[in-house]
């Protein structure tokens, strides 16, 4: 049996899970789920559609929200009781974190953002190093393997089942929540399109020279009915949410329709946006290493093309 750690957020289930849910289930059919916090129980049905035979909902009442280490400490009874062969989670900042605590009190090494793992003796597993530019092929000496699967490698596919909910309370201690998250600021401005799920992101970078800028970006994002992202630079000068960054810190995306603006194309911003359907690059610089991966490029000032741009999308709209 195979064990996957979803995740959710106030009850809404992470999208990368049902990757992980299926990435586990060509491994193995038989897999359980485990959902930390009693509101993650409502993700059952969603888990069950994605092949988890049974949740199991961790429902101690300080589990309010994220609190990583106490994930650990949690899987630490279940995996004990249940012995499943390997757990499993999304290679996302949160499922990595949560998985590293659980390692850490077993003493057991863990393999993050695998693209492939076949279970034996040692487990294979080929893991993308370098914020993905190298794929390693590494073997884990461990009874149990625990893993998580690549962000995006692997498209979700539903099954259609249901998975039967299995409430249990897990021994936890003081220190555990002592990391928590207990509030949340700043959240971005996209009328409920996050970057994880939207399939058009418009981004931009330290070429839109400062917070106030970002409003054309804003606008056409709204307008394309997408989400706003963002370089490191922006969110560590304080321009944007983090929860907006795009890249290797960030989150990894796979949309439709990728337009970056006054993004210079490093390699960790890449590393989070290369999986786009489609990439336009706006920059005035020709040279600069985004059009390398662009489909389509516009050299010029974001100032000057991102309200033409705006004005045609109004105009094939009828606005
Ligand atoms: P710059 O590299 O400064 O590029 C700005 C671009 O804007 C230039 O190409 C310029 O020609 C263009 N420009 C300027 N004015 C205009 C204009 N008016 N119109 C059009 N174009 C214009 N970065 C991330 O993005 N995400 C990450 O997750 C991430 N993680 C990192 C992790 C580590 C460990 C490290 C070391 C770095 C990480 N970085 C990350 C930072 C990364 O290396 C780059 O510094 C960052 O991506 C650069 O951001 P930028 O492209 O906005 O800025």
């Amino acid at each position: 049996m195979l064990l996957v750690l979803v995740d959710h957020d106030r009850g809404t289930l992470d999208p990368l899970s049902t990757r992980a849910l299926t990435a586990a289930r060509t491994i193995d059919s038989d897999v359980q789920a485990v959902v930390i916090g009693a509101s993650g129980a409502s993700v059952a049905a969603e888990v069950g559609k994605f092949g988890a035979k049974v949740l199991h909902v961790v429902n101690n009442p300080e589990l309010t929200d994220y609190a990583p280490m106490a994930s650990g400490r949690a899987l630490i009874d279940l995996v004990d009781s249940l012995k499943p062969a390997a757990v499993f989670a999304a290679g996302s900042p949160r499922g990595n974190e949560q998985l590293a605590h659980l390692a850490a009190f077993k003493d057991l090494p863990m393999a993050a953002e695998c693209t492939s793992v076949t279970l034996g003796n040692p487990h294979k597993v080929v893991r993308a190093r370098w914020a993905g530019n190298l794929l390693e092929d590494a073997n884990v000496h461990s009874d149990l393997l625990i893993a998580s699967f690549m962000a995006l490698a692997f498209e979700p596919e539903e099954v259609g089942g249901s998975a039967e909910v299995k409430e249990f309370t897990a021994n936890l201690k003081p220190e555990d929540t002592i990391v928590k998250v207990i509030d949340r600021v700043g959240d971005s401005n996209t009328g409920g399109v996050t970057l994880a799920d939207a399939k058009i992101i418009v981004s931009g970078g330290r070429g839109v020279g400062g917070p106030e800028g970002f409003g054309v970006i804003e606008e056409l994002a709204s307008l394309l009915g997408g989400a706003v992202g963002c370089s490191r630079v922006v969110t560590a000068s304080g321009w944007r949410p983090h929860s907006e960054q795009v890249g290797q810190t960030g989150t990894k995306v796979a949309p439709e329709l990728y337009l970056a603006c006054g993004i210079s194309g490093a390699m960790q911003h890449i590393a989070g946006m290369k999986n786009s359907k489609n990439i336009v690059a706006i920059n005035t610089d020709p040279e600069a290493t985004i059009f390398r991966y662009a489909d389509y490029g516009i050299i010029g000032d974001l100032h000057q093309v991102l309200p033409k741009l705006i004005d045609a999308v109004k105009s094939a709209k009828g606005a």
